[in-house]
């Protein structure tokens, strides 16, 4: 994975249309059938050639919901990511 929606998620919907890549879906649309957003890993590109920063987690209103996880093989992975489990922006 590369950044993950926590269920802390209040389904604002202020990151989905943030996304350069589209890789954010609501809950109607998450696979895991849980009730919050779900960012697909193997789209997200952790904003890296777009910002400087994830933009889902910048426009995330509810601390520390969006976090790190694994990155994933392939896939662009930010020089400013931190460990599995820690928020993308720490408040
Ligand atoms: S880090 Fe960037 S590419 Fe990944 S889900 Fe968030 S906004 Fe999309
Ligand atoms: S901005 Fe944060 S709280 Fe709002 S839908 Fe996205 S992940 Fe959930």
């Amino acid at each position: 994975m590369a950044v993950i929606i926590t269920d802390t998620c209040i389904n604002c919907a202020a990151c989905i249309d943030e996304c350069p890549v589209e890789a954010i879906v609501d809950e109607d649309d998450n696979p895991t059938g849980e009730e919050i957003y779900y960012v697909y890993p193997d789209k997200c590109v952790e904003c890296v050639g777009y910002h400087d920063v994830p933009a889902c987690a910048e426009a995330c209103p509810t601390e520390g919901c969006i976090q790190w996880d694994d990155p994933v093989e392939g896939m662009p992975v930010s020089e400013n990511r931190g460990a599995k489990g820690e928020p993308v922006i720490e408040d």
